[in-house]
């Protein structure tokens, strides 16, 4: 045990000796078979902060240190970087291969080649600055041509100095593969954007179809989304401005700061926050208006100032709409959930992104192609939660026009109950006023009007059935100088009580009536003159059997009486029923009253009835 303890440090250097001769600061790797490699690990990297390096100078440079990450990837920053490594062939027939930078953004690139059989490095200019066609190969990215002789090794140096975030994935490819790689990662972008375009396009139509301001807000922002990942990757500098390295540049500032705007006023509508708070609609209004600053400033102020205010408001907001999404759901509107989720999606895919491009995660192909899950997502539910909340509206306006409906329906019943009673009341006022206008207010009796109406009813009636009909005209007598002797109110007290008894006198279809002054009548139906005696027989026994006092002085009274009788088969009318009547009653008068006389057409029909047995 002891000796191997004294042994370690003897053999241990030597052991070191080899491994540092054996790992030289710059070894070469082996140029991939067939394969796509990417070189992540086995550059070198150095810092060049004043950035006016040349090559001899980073050549001789004693900062060089190995990179063992995949990608190297240092976020945004102000410096240069250089990069070196080496690829030999160790085969023996000759290599053909791509050598590629995958990120579409970076400004200034400068490649430096050289075999170990030359002695000058051939330079070649790549990068974002320069127009599409000086690129050696058709491709969205930057790629070289290169190729190896048996055994020929191969040095480079690459420059990177850009504005952008500091992103250097490099890859070696054989050319097949390259192209393959490439048609794979087209289709993927191409599916993307095109359905982002898509929604897009039909959203705008519903706009123009609906008229509501969401979906215009909403159609921005998915294509200001949709032109930012297309710039990003580079596909707008390949296809639609190949010479505008500039607004290459900017477009990226103005389709975020787009971008921001109509999310932040999206937002604001959406949710209908200046229903709960006027700072919370106008902070949204703010922030909307911070991204539009930042559009109208592209041109003016750096790309790497414009593209961190941009992030730093982007972090801002993105805290702000969750805070009032969760607020505005709290508080009621369902819809919003909805829309956190949808945003929730884009938030995470950005997030990744930032954080890849700020060298906190490893840029690959899944945090790159983060945003572009996310937002499509984010597409996808926001385009739902816009269907939903229609729907809630819907229902809520349907329920709104049903409490309507119940409502007018309510008050429809009210009204109908009301003008019911009304028609109850009317009609019982019009029976009070039509029995007032048949009524005589004195004696409660029936009236002259009413009773010459009923008596040419009764006419016909006892026409009809063949039946005998008899009226009788009654006439206080000497009641003038009763009235005198005692008063209109004793006469009148005399008037009622004669009314009394008339009204009990006779059966249920027969009229008693005040035909006027101290004159009374009687219809009597179904009775002949014999009828008609024996009814005013027990008138008179009634009159008789009741006293009348006024003010402590008996009222003593008689009656005289003329009574008419029709026989079924001598028909007569109203009036001469009524005129015969009086002529009895006036022949009861001149017989010296107190008496009833019967109709006769011929004088000698006069029948003093005074005394009926
Ligand atoms: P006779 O019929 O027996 O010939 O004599 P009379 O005194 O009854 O005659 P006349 O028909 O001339 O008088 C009727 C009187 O009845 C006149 C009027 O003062 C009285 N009279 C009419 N209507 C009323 C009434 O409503 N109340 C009272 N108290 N008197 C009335
Ligand atoms: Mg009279
Ligand atoms: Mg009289």
């Amino acid at each position: 045990m002891k000796s191997s303890a004294l042994h370690l440090p003897r053999l241990a250097l030597p052991m070191l000796v080899v491994l540092l001769q054996a790992m030289p600061t710059w070894a070469a790797t082996p140029v991939p078979e067939s394969s796509s490699r990417s070189l992540g690990g086995i550059i070198e990297v150095m810092e060049d902060p004043s950035h006016d390096l040349t090559l001899e100078q980073a050549r001789r440079s004693d900062t060089w240190r190995a990179h063992a990450e995949t990608v190297f990837n240092k976020g945004y920053g102000r410096s240069a970087w250089w990069l070196r490594w080496s690829l030999d062939n160790p085969t023996g027939t000759k290599l053909d291969r791509i050598l590629s930078i995958d990120y579409p953004l970076l400004r200034d690139l400068r490649l430096y080649t050289r075999t170990d059989g030359e002695s000058d490095w051939q330079q070649r200019r790549l990068g974002a600055a320069l127009p599409f066609a000086e690129r050696p190969l058709d491709s969205r990215y930057f790629a070289v041509p290169l190729s190896w002789e048996p055994g020929e090794t191969r040095h480079f140096y690459l420059r990177v100095h850009s504005d952008s975030s500091l992103q250097v994935p490099l890859t070696i490819s054989d050319p097949t593969r390259f192209n393959r790689r490439n048609a794979t990662e087209n289709i993927l972008h191409g599916i993307y954007l095109g359905s982002l375009l898509a929604i897009g396009a039909y959203n705008l139509l519903l706009f123009i179809a609906i008229r509501d301001r969401n979906y215009l807000y909403y159609v921005g922002v998915v294509f200001s989304i949709a032109m930012l990942i297309a710039t990003i990757n580079g596909y707008t500098f390949r296809y639609l401005w190949p010479e505008a390295t500039n607004w290459n540049k900017q477009a990226i500032i103005v389709f975020f700061g787009l971008a921001v705007w109509c999310a932040a006023y999206f937002t604001r509508r959406f949710l209908r926050l200046w229903k709960y708070s006027r700072w919370m609609s106008n902070l949204a209004a703010i922030i909307g208006m911070c991204g539009l600053g930042m559009v109208a400033l592209s041109g003016i102020i750096s790309y790497y100032n414009a593209i961190m205010t941009l992030l730093v408001i982007t972090f801002f907001a993105i805290i702000y709409a969750v805070f009032v999404a969760i607020y505005v759901w709290y508080r009621g509107q369902q819809a919003a959930i909805y829309y956190l989720l949808a945003w929730s999606f884009l938030l995470i895919g950005f997030l990744i992104l930032v954080l890849s491009n700020g060298g906190f995660l490893p840029s690959n192909g899944l945090t790159r192609s983060a945003p572009m899950v996310g937002s499509f997502m984010e597409v996808l539910l926001l385009s739902f939660a816009l269907a939903q909340r229609i729907n809630i509206e819907r229902q809520l306006r349907f329920a709104a026009q049903q409490e309507i409906l119940d409502a007018s329906k309510r008050h429809n019943r009210e009204l109908e109950l009301r003008v019911q009673e009304r028609t109850a009341e009317l009609e019982n006022a019009n029976h009070r006023l039509n029995e007032m206008s048949i009524t005589d207010r004195l004696t409660g009796l029936k009236n002259r009007r009413y009773l010459e109406e009923a008596l040419c009813r009764e006419i016909s009636r006892a026409n009809r059935n063949e039946l005998p009909l008899s009226v009788v005209m009654i006439d206080l007598d000497h009641f003038k100088s009763l009235n005198d002797t005692y008063g209109h109110q004793g006469g009148d007290i005399c008037l009622e009580h004669v009314g009394h008894i008339l009204s009990n006198s006779i059966r249920d279809p027969d009229i008693a009536a005040r035909y006027g002054g101290e004159e009374f009548a009687l219809v009597l139906t179904e009775a002949d003159s014999r009828g008609a005696l024996k009814v005013l027989h027990r008138v008179r026994q009634a009159l008789e059997k009741t006293r009348i006092v006024h003010e402590g002085e008996e009222l003593v009274f008689t009656l005289s009486s003329g009574v008419a009788s029709r026989l079924p088969d001598t028909p007569l009318t109203k009036d001469e029923m009524i005129r015969q009547a009086d002529q009895a009653l006036y022949r009861a008068k001149r017989q010296g009253r107190n008496q009833v006389c019967v109709y006769h057409s011929a004088l000698d029909g006069h029948t003093d009835l005074s005394a009926p047995t």
